[in-house]
């Protein structure tokens, strides 16, 4: 042992250990910037999809992207911006948040931001937030008719200024989510679809997110460190319905991989006549229809 002791240099064992040190650090810096990359181009080729399967923007479209200062609005944001560069067809982005006037509202946070990051943006001012107080009767959560006001002068603004879309910063678990709350408790198969015209004709509402997962959108917020705004200054509830099916679809995540890629295949995937809405399939007219194929089979029976 003294005989090792003999050799033992601290001052060069304390440099090797610092050099080991920094070299682990910077191979886990190349590690984390190489893992963020792949999940920025996994996002990126995502809403890329998603704009080129729903045919979400044509040439010369004016996007009003809605900000209300969450990781998904944020995210999709970044997205269009980078798409934007080096998409084919020229667009043109303004975005657009809503300060519903809920006290503690960060008012400065996002036009700080958009104005860091060279966005034409508009703050629409609108205090909701006493309608809201006031119309909801106690213990009631105030989300539902929130975002109901929130979209109305959404939507009234995009006209105002010109907008010929309007993008919205819903990902694949709200719609899973949706799909779950309406078969739950409204007794419809609908979710969020990635495109819609409003109900009056006048607005397209886009879901550029519509294949992104929240766990990608969450880790991607977290690197970029976007100003997060909390959407609950309104001291409300959380959605308590909401909240049990997001859990639920956490936990088929977590114990049973694949089955949310599954079910969102799902939704784009539709049978209506293995299903049972005869808006949707002529079950009625299934007679005619196999009378029509037999009628066919013969005549190709006799010309053969
Ligand atoms: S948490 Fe508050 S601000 Fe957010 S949607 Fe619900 S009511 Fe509106």
């Amino acid at each position: 042992m003294q005989h090792h002791l003999d050799h033992f240099d601290p001052a060069s064992a304390t440099s090797d250990a610092a050099a080991r040190l920094s070299e682990s650090a910077e191979h886990h810096a190349a590690k984390h910037k190489c893992e963020f990359n792949k999940l920025q181009k996994r996002l990126r080729r995502e809403v890329g999809n998603a704009i080129i399967d729903y045919r979400m923007i044509d040439e010369g479209d004016r996007v009003m992207v809605c900000l209300s200062g969450g990781k998904d609005s944020y995210t999709m944001l970044e997205m269009l911006l980078s798409l934007q560069r080096n998409a084919p067809v020229n667009f043109s982005l303004v975005a657009v948040n809503m300060d519903q006037k809920q006290p503690g509202f960060p008012e400065h946070v996002l036009p700080a931001y958009l104005k860091e990051r060279g966005v034409e943006y508009h703050i629409l001012e609108r205090d909701t937030y006493s309608v809201v107080k006031e119309k909801t009767p106690e213990g009631k959560t105030t989300c539902a008719l929130c975002s109901r006001l929130r979209r109305g002068s959404l939507y009234g603004f995009a006209e105002e200024i010109g907008a010929t879309k309007i993008a919205l910063g819903h990902h694949r678990e709200d719609i899973l989510e949706t799909l779950f709350l309406n078969m739950f408790f409204g007794g419809t198969l609908k979710s969020m679809p990635p495109k819609l015209l409003s109900d009056d004709g006048k607005n397209i509402v886009i879901r550029p997110l519509a294949y992104c997962k929240e766990a990608d959108i969450a880790e991607y917020a977290q690197a970029m460190a976007f100003p997060i705004i909390p959407c609950n200054l309104c001291g409300s509830q959380p959605n308590l319905q909401r909240q049990v099916v997001k859990d639920m679809l956490a936990d088929w995540d977590k114990h049973h991989p694949g089955r949310l890629e599954s079910m969102f295949k799902a939704v784009t995937n539709v049978a209506p006549s293995q299903l049972a809405d005869r808006d949707l399939f002529d079950f009625a007219g299934l007679e005619a229809k196999q009378a029509a194929l037999m009628e066919g089979r013969i005549q190709a029976l006799n010309v053969g």
